[in-house]
């Protein structure tokens, strides 16, 4: 799997799970944001099936973040992690290989496209 892919997968998941926590909240069910079940299951649905297509350790390590922090996921940009607003090593910005999460808060980091 390129590390493209992965990084997509990884941002879908996010938002799917920015998407089932929104339909949690109560102020959304409060101003009439209603979701039938049907359609919340079949979130999870595809939720799991995107967690299944990422590499094992990663689903691993995105899985204990978002019980952690919900944002599992941080994008860079400067130079800084924008899930702790740390500066990031030199090292770390110019690796390219694999999966990369911050030193100081451990998020996933991903680069944002400019
Ligand atoms: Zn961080």
């Amino acid at each position: 799997m390129s590390s493209e892919i992965v990084e997509m997968h990884l941002k879908l998941l996010f938002d799917l799970d920015n998407l089932l926590n929104d339909i949690d909240e109560p102020k959304y069910k409060k101003i009439g944001f209603k979701v039938e079940q049907e359609e919340k299951q079949s979130l999870i649905r595809t939720r799991n099936a995107l967690l299944k297509k990422l590499p094992r350790d990663m689903a691993d390590v995105y899985e204990r973040l978002k019980e952690r922090y919900q944002r599992a996921i941080a994008p860079v940009d400067k130079g800084f992690c924008f899930g702790c607003f740390q500066r990031l090593p030199t090292e770390l910005l110019t690796q390219t290989k694999g999966m990369i999460t911050c030193p100081n808060c451990g998020r996933i980091l991903y680069w944002r496209k400019k």
